[in-house]
């Protein structure tokens, strides 16, 4: 079927459709589409400027090298950032996509990888971890990686933090959280918050304008090696059937995830930097009594699940 279709903008032969936006595009046309929308996503929202200094969390999957990639192409001075959880093979793996990336493509733009390992600085990998403080696995490692993401940004004076969350994954946050009424989560679903108080980097995510699909494509299309396999944890998180579920829907109904969240977007307002949340944000943060991290509590979550583990006699 692909190969009977035409490019929509060139009339050359099509490499990829997408029926979201009733369209097919060749390998150039289809780049200049993604670049386009990451684009709009960075200036509709507020997220950066050229002179900034951005770091982007990468994990070796899709999303995260496609954006350090992107980023770097639309002349963004852009580094990364790998927190290596030591999940045997797949930390291994996705270790080995990142390492590559950064040599053989980043470096080239002048730009840094920054590698944190979670076993060597926190004393053992996110598993062991996770059983040490008996808290779910993704719980804990949502606390460390927030933390590291955050203390990597300061420390080395980054303006802004990039995540490679697309549109599947925002969609599907927003209905879980439509689905149970959490307000206070729905208020930070915009994809640029910006930085609170001191101490706080500015988060965005610029490519939640882009679907899964559409991200493994442009990898493909580019030669952008990434590891495939899910993180062994995910296995059975909600996020993956609320996913299904709107997968479902789009293939119903073509362009079903975009109304959904950009809809929510829109009606929200939060198509602006929503400062009053910054606002309400800064009213309730101080300094982490032992860190100095930012947190609402006298001890962040970080430092409090580290002592945990330090009392533990398995560390
Ligand atoms: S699925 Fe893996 S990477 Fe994601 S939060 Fe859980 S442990 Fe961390
Ligand atoms: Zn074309
Ligand atoms: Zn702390």
């Amino acid at each position: 079927m692909i190969r009977a279709m035409n490019c929509t903008k060139c009339k050359t032969k099509a490499a990829l459709k997408l029926p979201r936006h009733h369209a097919a595009f060749c390998k150039n046309c289809f780049n200049s589409f993604v670049h386009d929308q990451v684009h709009k996503a960075i200036r509709s929202q507020k997220m950066f400027e050229k002179t900034d200094r951005l770091l982007v969390a990468v994990s070796g999957g899709k999303d995260s090298l496609a954006l350090w990639d992107i980023l770097l192409k639309l002349g963004y001075k852009t580094d990364g950032l790998y927190v290596n959880l030591g999940i045997g093979g797949y930390s291994e793996s996705s270790r080995e996509k990142v390492v590559h990336f950064s040599e053989t493509v980043a470096a080239g733009y002048g730009a840094v990888l920054h590698v944190h390992t979670v076993d060597r600085e926190e004393g053992a990998g996110i598993r062991e971890l996770a059983i040490i403080v008996n808290r779910p696995t993704c719980s804990t490692c949502g606390t460390i990686k927030r933390y590291q993401f955050n203390h990597a940004a300061i420390r080395h004076g980054y303006d802004v933090m990039a995540t490679g969350h697309n549109l599947d994954d925002e969609a599907a946050r927003l209905l879980g959280n439509v689905l149970h009424w959490q307000a206070e989560y729905l208020e930070k679903q915009g994809p640029s918050l910006p930085a609170s108080v001191d101490g706080f980097a500015k988060k965005v995510k610029p490519l939640y304008r882009l679907t899964e699909r559409e991200l493994a494509a442009y990898c493909v299309l580019n030669k952008i090696d990434y590891v495939v396999e899910e993180c062994p944890m995910a296995q059975g998180a909600r996020t993956l059937l609320y996913k299904e579920v709107l997968n479902r829907l789009e293939t119903e109904s073509p362009g079903t995830k975009q109304m959904f969240y950009w809809g929510f977007l829109e009606k929200s307002g939060t198509t602006e930097t929503p400062t009053s949340i910054a606002e309400k944000d800064r009213s309730s943060l101080h300094p982490c009594s032992n860190c100095g991290q930012p947190t609402t509590a006298e001890t962040c979550s970080y430092c409090k699940l580290m002592a945990r583990a330090k009392t533990s006699t398995l560390l």
